[in-house]
C-alpha cells in the first residue's frame, strides 16, 4: 500500500494529502446533522425568523373578490368635468354614482372635488360590477371607496414613506440658478440652498465663475421610487474663496455651520430675490446714473420695475418719504449702530415710525428720483458711516449653548462626514 503511494506522480500524493485532511477535519470539528437541527429549535433572542401567514385567513370572511383578480381602468379627469360627466364618459350609470355619493359623506366629499388631472382607477368584476375606486391623494395616500356586501364604505391606503440621502455638487460656470438646476436640484431646493446661505453670499452680485456647492439632501421614497425631495441636510458654498458650511440642526428646524453658529444673522446680504437681479455676472457694470463702473456709497441692483424690496432686518422705518433726488425712499434704523436706506422705489409700503421684520416686504423697486434707468440703490451705514452691505462685518450671529450644541456638533460631524463620503464616491466614479 505504503509503495503504491510512493510510486504515485507528485501532483496526486498532494491531492489525496489535502483530500484526506478535509475529511479528517470534517469528521473533527463540524457538528454532525442532527446537531444543527438541534439548534434550530432554540430561538435567538432579537434574531428574525420568517413565519408563513396564511392570508386567506386573515381576509374578511366577506365576498370581496380580492382586489388583485379585478380590471383595473384609469381614467385622468378633465378639465371642466365633475363626476357626473365622468362617469357619463366612462360608461358608467348616474345610479352608480348616487349609490356611492349617498353612501357617506366623504365619499360625497371626495368625488365632489375632482380637480382636471386628478388620477381615478376603477377596478371591475368579472360581471363588470365596480368593485372598487381609488382617488389618487399624492404620491404616498389614496383615497378608496371599496363594496360590500354592506354598501359603500370609504378608506385612505397610506403607504409608508422612507427616507434615503441624497448628494449632489456643481461648479458655477453661467449662473446659480443653471449650475443648480444642472445638479439636479428642484426649483424649491436652489430656492432653500438660497436662503440658508443668502445671510453670507450676496446671490444677486457677488456669485462669481468657479464658485461651488455640494449638498446632502433627503428623499422621499415610495415603494422603492422617489417621489419627492426632502430637507437639505448639510451644504457647502464656496464663494470666491470663502466656504461657508451649514448643517440642519435636527431639533430646531434650523441650520447652523460647523462650530453650532446660526446661518440666520441679523441682516440680509441682498434686500431683494436674486432671480430678479439682472446683472448677477457683470460685475463691472456701468452705474445706472453716473456711468461709473463702480457703485458709489452704496449698492445698486438692477432688477424690473416692481420686484418686491425686502427689510434687511428687523427694525424701525426712521423715513418713508419722497424727494426728487431718491425718488420714493425708506430707511430702517435697526439698532444704535446700523441703519440700512433704499432709493428710488416705485411704491413705499411701510410708513414712517411702522416696526419691520427682516425680509418684509417694504416697496417695489422703481425709477423715481435722479435716475436713468430702473434699479434699488441700496446702502448699509454702520455709525453713520457707508459700508459695503456685502463686505462689511456683520453682527455675531446666535450660537448653540450647552448640552444643545453638543449634541449638534456632534451629528454635525457624522453629516458633513457623509457629505464628504458622497462627494469622493462621485469624484472616484467620474
Ligand atoms: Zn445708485
Amino acid at each position: 500500500m505504503l509503495s503504491i503511494f510512493a510510486r504515485l506522480p507528485l501532483l496526486h500524493k498532494i491531492l489525496i494529502g489535502l483530500i484526506s485532511a478535509v475529511i479528517v477535519f470534517s469528521m473533527i470539528f463540524l457538528p454532525s446533522p442532527s446537531a444543527l437541527r438541534k439548534n434550530e429549535k432554540h430561538l435567538e433572542i432579537g434574531r428574525h425568523y420568517p413565519l408563513s401567514i396564511n392570508k386567506e385567513a386573515l381576509a374578511p370572511g366577506e365576498s370581496i373578490p380580492p382586489t388583485a383578480v379585478l380590471r383595473w381602468e384609469r381614467h385622468i379627469v378633465k378639465s371642466g368635468e365633475s363626476a357626473a360627466v365622468l362617469f357619463q364618459r366612462i360608461g358608467l350609470s348616474s345610479r352608480l354614482l348616487y349609490e356611492i355619493t349617498a353612501s357617506s359623506v366623504r365619499a360625497k366629499q371626495q368625488l365632489s372635488r375632482l380637480k382636471p388631472g386628478n388620477k381615478l382607477v376603477f377596478g371591475f368584476n368579472q360581471e363588470n360590477k365596480l368593485i372598487q375606486l381609488r382617488r389618487t391623494i399624492n404620491p404616498y395616500e389614496s383615497f378608496l371607496i371599496t363594496r360590500t356586501p354592506t354598501g359603500f364604505k370609504t378608506s385612505i391606503d397610506k403607504k409608508e414613506i422612507h427616507y434615503q440621502y441624497n448628494y449632489t455638487e456643481a461648479t458655477i460656470v453661467s449662473n446659480f440658478w443653471n449650475a443648480a438646476k444642472k445638479a439636479g436640484l428642484t426649483g424649491n431646493q436652489i430656492m432653500e440652498l438660497a436662503g440658508i446661505f443668502g445671510w453670507d453670499v450676496d446671490f444677486a452680485l457677488d456669485i462669481r465663475k468657479g464658485d461651488q456647492f455640494r449638498l446632502l439632501y433627503q428623499e422621499k421614497v415610495v415603494e422603492g421610487e422617489v417621489v419627492g425631495k426632502g430637507n437639505i441636510i448639510a451644504a457647502e458654498f464656496i464663494n470666491q474663496g470663502d466656504t461657508f458650511k451649514a448643517i440642519l440642526d435636527d431639533t430646531s428646524g434650523n441650520y447652523y455651520d460647523e462650530n453650532g453658529r446660526a446661518m440666520k444673522k441679523a441682516f440680509l446680504r441682498a434686500p431683494l430675490d436674486f432671480r430678479r437681479v439682472s446683472s448677477n455676472f457683470n460685475p463691472r457694470r456701468l452705474h445706472p446714473v453716473t456711468g461709473r463702473i463702480r457703485p458709489h456709497r452704496g449698492t445698486d441692483y438692477v432688477a424690473p420695475i416692481g420686484t418686491p424690496i425686502w427689510a434687511a432686518g428687523d427694525g424701525v422705518v426712521i423715513k418713508s418719504s419722497y424727494n426728487q433726488f431718491n425718488g420714493n425712499y425708506v430707511f430702517i434704523k435697526h439698532s444704535n449702530t446700523y441703519i440700512t436706506k433704499y432709493l428710488h422705489l416705485k411704491r413705499r409700503l411701510v410708513k414712517t415710525g411702522q416696526r419691520v421684520k427682516q425680509g418684509q416686504t417694504i416697496g417695489q423697486l422703481g425709477r423715481t428720483g435722479r435716475v436713468t434707468g430702473a434699479h434699488l440703490h441700496y446702502e448699509f451705514l454702520v455709525h453713520g458711516v457707508h459700508k459695503n452691505p456685502r463686505t462689511v462685518k456683520l453682527p455675531e450671529s446666535k450660537s448653540l449653548a450647552g448640552s444643545r450644541k453638543q449634541t449638534f456638533l456632534a451629528s454635525a460631524k457624522i453629516k458633513l462626514a457623509q457629505m464628504k463620503h458622497y462627494s469622493l464616491v462621485l469624484t472616484a466614479k467620474r
